[in-house]
């Protein structure tokens, strides 16, 4: 599960997080939407520690990611993370892209790791790739390939920035396809999406950002059916 309370954060003069309060419970899904640069990946970012808070508390997976003491490796290997570049080593195969961080980072041994790699493979509907090289792979298989490697660490939670924004329209679907499976498997997940179809059958709550804040959370239903906030209503206008 996810806490953040009161999360700043700012790049030199400029404030981007501007107080941030929400939660995702175990096993919930939650969808954020709202405009360009209102701060979505940099508070994604934050839940990962790729980014410092300036101020505020972040607890990620029972850590909490302010205390000076934390171990984040730890904490890091808890947290799959999605983005929407698919990031796989180009110079290995789909196999060893899901193994090799298993080995290194975990210790698992090579029989292990495969057997893991094998099944998330087959979770996302690529037992058939595992021999292909990336370059092989469509776009939505690559994402989905990085999905299974995500999953094959064992996380508690997952973190997907714009997953599906970077595919070809007809490849979406398979890769929303395989976000819904896991939402359904009770992952609990954090989704930085433009997919308001998405969002409005998938999540449990949607959370809209704009300008640094939250503005407005709610059910699905509240925030994309029957928004309160005029700020809310023009982002839906423009992305609907
Ligand atoms: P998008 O929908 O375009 O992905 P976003 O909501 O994810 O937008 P962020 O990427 O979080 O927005 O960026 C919020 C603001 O912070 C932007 O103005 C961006 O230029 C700025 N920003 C993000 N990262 C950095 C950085 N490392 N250094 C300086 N400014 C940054
Ligand atoms: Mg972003």
């Amino acid at each position: 599960a996810i806490e953040i309370q009161g999360l700043h954060k700012s790049f030199g003069d400029l404030e981007v997080l501007r107080g941030v309060d929400f939660t995702v419970a175990q096993g919930e899904v939650v969808c954020v939407i709202g405009p360009s640069g209102s701060g979505k990946s940099t508070l994604l970012r934050c839940a990962n520690l790729l980014e410092e808070p300036t101020s505020g508390r972040v607890v990620v997976a029972g850590a909490d990611l302010t205390d000076p003491d934390l171990d984040i490796d730890r904490v890091r290997r808890r947290i799959g993370m999605v983005f929407q570049q698919f990031n796989l080593f180009p110079h290995l195969n789909v196999l060893e892209n899901l193994t090799i961080a298993q080995r290194r980072v975990l210790g698992r041994d090579r029989a292990e790791a495969e057997r893991t790699a094998r099944a998330n493979l087959e979770r996302v509907g690529l037992a058939d790739k595992e021999a292909g090289y990336p370059a092989q792979l469509s776009g939505g298989q690559q994402q989905r390939v990085a999905i299974a490697r995500a999953l094959s660490m064992g996380p508690e939670l997952m973190l997907f920035d714009e997953p599906t924004s970077a595919l070809d329209p007809e490849l979406v679907g398979d890769v929303l396809g395989v976000m819904r499976s896991l939402a359904d498997e009770g992952m609990t997940m954090l989704v930085v999406t433009h997919e308001m179809g998405f969002a409005r059958e998938v999540a449990d709550r949607v959370v809209f950002m704009d300008d640094g804040v939250v503005v407005e959370e709610g059910s699905p239903d509240e925030v994309l059916g029957n928004p309160r906030h005029e700020r809310t209503r023009s982002f839906l206008a423009r992305v609907v």
